[in-house]
């Protein structure tokens, strides 16, 4: 039987007309190896941040439907293009987006989870010899409503689609060469890894490493789908595996560093250090479909017997979590502010070897002491310690982790794409 590639291309992998003749290329080499192929494709470019400026120029806080409606277009005209690329190589191809074929998701704007795809089309249609283009990041809602699956979620798309068509592998082509310690456009002597685990990965796109979408990687975890992220540019490098690896031996304690500017701090100041507040507040806040991440309740305090609760959210659910705690806060009885901080960055290091390894927590605190950072919170899980610090200070605090825990490379990180500059 014939294998199926799920192969996924970034914006910046098809971000004008010669890259997508470029990618073109790719998916047909990957036909002529004898497989079938189905190509997820973002939206070209920096198309998406473009779409989001102008939806901001029109309203503070535009509703997530029309969100939906507005983003999803952008992978529209990829499909496309690259459907007619590939056909004018002489190939049968056809572009479908999310709706036509059934990418299934819940009724949730903005971060919608897939439940199911329907695949009697795409197998058809591989059965017919044609190469299938689908458009990532979108979904649909049982009642027809279009969704989106949170920013870089093409991944997630390509992932879901190879575990549900039972795919061979899904290749992540982006814009370096694989998987690195950390970011290497922070740090350039970052060193590429050949393979890392699931588990590791999970953290680290957790954690901030945009390189994968964290769902991307949790679900591949979850059907066992091997994942490659490689270059669309330097096709010699195979980049970096990743699958359920079963080291023997872990001979460093720390796999990567990640930094994620992208979230928010929230204290809600002077609440009752009493039974049912922080159920009652999480629980407002896990009605609204926020995710909070890092949480701290300061001790009570004796004479007035209240308490601070900080914890971070996404900047995108920012507004979103003022409203509900305002309207929460008599409720529950608070009588301080409700004080934000957006200047915020939560810089992490991950690693399967810092398990039963006492030292590696007291070595980050101490490094970023030494440089003169300040610590504002600290979260740990059993693979992973996460400290907030000033957004200022990330890029010091990754550099100088990686170097403490030798991560350094000899060479330099080759990186394709500008950022957006908008
Ligand atoms: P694409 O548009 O192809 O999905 P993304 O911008 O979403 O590309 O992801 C690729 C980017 O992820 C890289 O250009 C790099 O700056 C960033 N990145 C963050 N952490 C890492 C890491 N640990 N390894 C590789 N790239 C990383
Ligand atoms: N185009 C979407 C974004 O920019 C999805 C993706 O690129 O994965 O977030
Ligand atoms: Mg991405």
């Amino acid at each position: 039987m014939r294998k199926i590639i799920v192969q996924k291309f970034g914006g910046t992998s098809v971000a004008d007309t010669d890259k997508i003749k470029n990618v073109a290329k790719i998916v047909i080499k990957e036909k002529e190896n004898g497989n079938d192929v189905v190509v997820v494709v973002s939206a070209m470019g920096h198309t998406t941040d473009h779409l989001v400026k102008m939806a901001k120029d029109l309203s503070p806080n535009p509703s997530e439907r029309e969100m939906d409606m507005l983003l999803s277009t952008g992978e529209g005209v990829s499909i496309a293009l690259l459907a007619m690329a590939v056909q004018a190589q002489g190939y049968d191809a056809v572009s479908y987006n999310a709706m036509q074929i059934g990418i299934m998701t819940e009724n949730i704007h903005s971060k919608a989870r897939i439940l199911g795809i329907k695949t009697e089309k795409l197998k058809r249609d591989l059965k017919n010899g044609k190469i299938i283009v689908i458009a990532g990041f979108q979904g649909v809602t049982e009642d027809g409503e279009i969704t989106t699956l949170g920013r870089g979620g093409s991944d997630t798309s390509a992932v879901a689609l190879a575990a549900a068509l039972n795919a061979e592998r899904c290749d992540i082509y982006t814009d370096v060469e694989g998987v690195y310690t950390t970011d290497p456009r922070v740090v350039p002597h970052a060193s590429k890894l050949k393979e890392i685990s699931y588990e590791e990965m999970l953290e680290l796109a957790h954690a901030g490493a945009n390189v994968l979408h964290p769902r991307s990687v949790e679900t591949a975890k979850l059907n066992n789908v091997p994942l490659r992220v490689r270059s669309s540019f330097k096709l010699d490098n195979l980049g970096t595996l990743i699958l359920g690896v079963e080291k023997m031996e872990l001979n460093k304690p720390v796999a990567g560093v990640a930094q994620d500017l992208s979230q928010a701090r929230i204290v809600v100041c002077d609440v009752p250090d009493k039974p049912g507040v922080a159920a009652k507040l999480f629980s407002k806040l896990a009605q609204e479909n926020i995710s909070v991440d890092m949480i701290i309740q300061s001790y009570a305090r004796k004479v007035s017997n209240t308490n601070d609760i900080a914890f971070t959210v996404d900047k995108a659910d920012l507004h979103k979590t003022i409203a509900a705690l305002e309207s929460l806060k008599t409720e529950i009885g608070a009588t301080g502010d409700i004080e934000v901080d957006e200047n915020i960055a939560k810089v992490s290091i991950v690693g399967a070897g810092m398990i039963d390894r006492p030292g590696v927590a007291s070595t980050m605190f101490e490094t970023l002491a030494e440089n003169g950072i300040n610590i504002r919170m600290i979260s740990t899980s059993e693979i992973k310690i996460s400290c907030l610090v000033d957004k200022e200070q990330a890029a010091l605090a990754v550099k100088s982790l990686h170097s403490v825990f030798k991560l350094d490379s000899d060479v330099k990180a080759d990186v394709k794409g500008d950022l957006p500059n908008i």
